[in-house]
């Protein structure tokens, strides 16, 4: 241990640690921005660019930044002398000189760290004035924007996309005034590999990176009288919208927020845990076919658009191994805009499907060509923090709204279904029906709990009919590359594997609340959450939903069948890097 002493309060750290370490530990705040601790991936964004952590020590000229600095024994530190304080002031007066200062119109209004910074820092006024980078804006994708202006060069976003996700999009370019965290060739991101998973836009602490905003579409088309709205929610929105709402992380607010929909004019209030038990007949009726057929082996879960779409970028020949099955928000639209518009003798044109999720990938996944008929199955997408967003506008308030239900037809779901919101949920959900389709319906167990956790890849061995199955699950984009590496040198004997991009799966999605995303704690609550209202039902398997045997037998026919694939089943398209 090393002891050192901080604003007069010895502290023992242990070795290695730094001095923005041990003010923590002793419950001192020094401000931050550029630093960024990534608990639940274990990585930390330490580039020491910014100079807001700037302290004083004792016996030493020069001011120093104590994320990067490390604890040494006998140091005597001080954090808010007037000189420290002077030199956060001026750093972040700079930092503003070179800003657009449109933060009453921006994303992240109310949401930035920027922002809070000169708050904490009582800045007033900015003194310094002078050139102003000028970046165009880059607005290709339909999942996220960047405005370079905005950049504080933090590199969290580096860090997430280049070392967590492994994808590899920024880059710092230029040098001096002129640098800038750009993609290669300064190309739009939609001609990179981009994923679309939004990460980048989770760490970014300004609004240089924000999601693309549906919420005036969606504003519009409910005031349209000729169209019958129907928005569906997927099972991670309902364990974190609360924290929107100064509500304890991982509280359950289901009820408030089918109410919250419908008092916002929503048409019918649907659930997209319908179309998670949807999800699993069709997966699990494929995987127990290719055991059947002797493979393809391994096969991978299909329900994340980001990692589907990282496979095509980054693994093409890996492309006969996916489930073909559809994302469950895709197999609602796709239902919603034929069976359930018959049953209420609405014309499809009519239907618009809106789907609340907690990520970004699912905006630009609605607009996949090969996802669509004649019309899009799902016509937007919004995050969990955007429908926050619209509850404010619409002057409702949510922590004192009553519980309501879903609207009937595609609303009633099985346990199953919620535990699809986080790492683990899906395959446990899928191996749920296949053992008791393998074991003449009457499954060994219901609780797979070898398959639960949050470690970024996890691996069990189940027996289900006498047959020993190898299962992996992974969470993060880096991690999932481990695992189709493996799989590609033919060193894997795994024959079902979950893939999930976002660290942690949909509870730490990229359209979740900001900044307490990387924080295990937070995604563990959010997780366990799910499992207790898994476990609260009476209706834990997916085949057993009366309203999914309802839909196959008055309209899909099989599961696996003709009707089914036509429109529950997609396929992939190899992408350059
Ligand atoms: S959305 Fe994901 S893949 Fe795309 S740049 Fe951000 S972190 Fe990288
Ligand atoms: S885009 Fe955002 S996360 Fe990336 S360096 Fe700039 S401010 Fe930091
Ligand atoms: S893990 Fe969930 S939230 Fe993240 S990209 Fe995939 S589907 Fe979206």
């Amino acid at each position: 241990m090393i002891n050192i002493k901080i604003n007069n309060i010895e502290i023992a750290v242990e070795e290695g640690a730094t001095v923005l370490d041990a003010a923590k530990q002793a419950g001192i705040h020094i401000p931050t921005l550029c630093h960024l601790d990534l608990h639940n991936t274990k990585m930390v964004n330490q580039v020491g660019s910014c100079r807001v952590c700037m302290v004083e020590q004792e016996g030493r000229r020069n001011l120093m930044p104590a994320c990067s600095t490390t604890a040494v024994d006998g140091m005597v530190i001080h954090t808010h002398t007037p000189r420290a304080i002077n030199a956060r002031r001026t750093i972040v007066e700079l930092f503003l000189s070179n800003h657009p200062k449109d933060c009453l119109v921006c994303e992240r209004n109310g949401h930035c760290e920027l922002q809070n910074l000169a708050a904490e820092l009582g800045i007033r006024d900015v003194h310094y004035s002078g050139r102003r980078a000028k970046h165009p804006k880059d607005t290709s994708s339909l999942a996220l924007v960047r405005s370079p202006e905005k950049c504080v060069l933090c590199r969290r976003c580096e860090t997430m996309c280049n070392k967590v996700q492994t994808v590899g999009v920024y880059s710092t370019v230029n040098r001096g005034f002129d640098t800038v965290i750009s993609t290669a060739f300064n190309n739009p991101i939609l001609d990179t590999c981009c994923t679309f998973c939004g990460q980048c836009v989770s760490v970014c602490p300004t609004g240089a990176l924000t999601q693309v905003d549906n919420t005036h579409e969606v504003w519009d088309v409910i005031q349209n009288p000729e169209k019958f709205v129907i928005v569906q929610t997927a099972p991670a929105v309902r364990v974190a919208l609360g924290e929107l709402f100064d509500m304890e992380p991982g509280t359950s607010v289901t009820g408030k927020m089918v109410a919250a929909l419908k008092r916002m004019g929503f048409d019918m209030v649907l659930d997209t845990n319908f179309a998670a038990d949807l999800t699993i007949v069709e997966e699990a009726h494929e995987f127990i076919a290719r055991l059947k057929n002797g493979g393809p082996f391994p096969m991978l879960t299909s329900c994340c658009p980001a990692w589907v779409k990282f496979i095509e970028h980054q693994f093409p020949e890996l492309l006969n191994i996916p489930s073909t099955c559809k994302s469950p928000h895709e197999m609602f639209g796709a239902i919603a805009k034929t069976y359930l518009a018959d049953k209420l003798n609405i014309p499809a044109e009519k239907i618009v499907v809106v789907s609340v999720m907690p990520c970004l990938a699912k905006k630009y996944e609605a607009a996949r060509p090969e996802l669509k008929s004649e019309f899009n199955h799902v016509d937007y997408v919004i995050s969990t923090r955007e429908m926050a967003r619209m509850v404010h506008e619409a002057g409702i308030q949510f922590n004192l709204l009553p519980d309501e239900e879903f609207d009937s037809i595609m609303g009633e779901s099985s346990g199953a279904a919620d535990i699809f919101g986080t790492t683990g949920g899906v395959i446990e959900a899928a191996v749920r029906t296949a053992a008791a389709w393998l074991n003449d319906g009457k499954p060994p167990k219901i609780d797979f709990t070898e398959l639960r956790g949050l470690e970024g890849i996890r691996e069990a061995t189940i027996t289900l009919s006498g047959q020993k199955l190898n299962l992996a699950i992974t969470n993060g984009l880096g991690n999932a590359r481990t695992i189709f590496e493996r799989i590609r040198g033919g060193e894997s004997n795994y024959h079902l594997i979950e893939v999930m991009a976002c660290p942690g799966g949909c509870v730490g999605g990229g359209g979740q609340p900001y900044y307490l995303q990387h924080d295990a704690e937070v995604l563990r609550k959010r997780a366990a959450a799910l499992y207790i209202t898994d476990e609260s039902k009476s209706l834990r398997l997916s085949h057993e939903n009366p309203q999914i045997k309802q839909l196959y037998s008055e309209f899909l026919g099989e599961p696996g069948g003709k009707k089914a694939h036509k429109l529950l089943h997609t396929k992939y398209t190899k992408r350059g890097v």
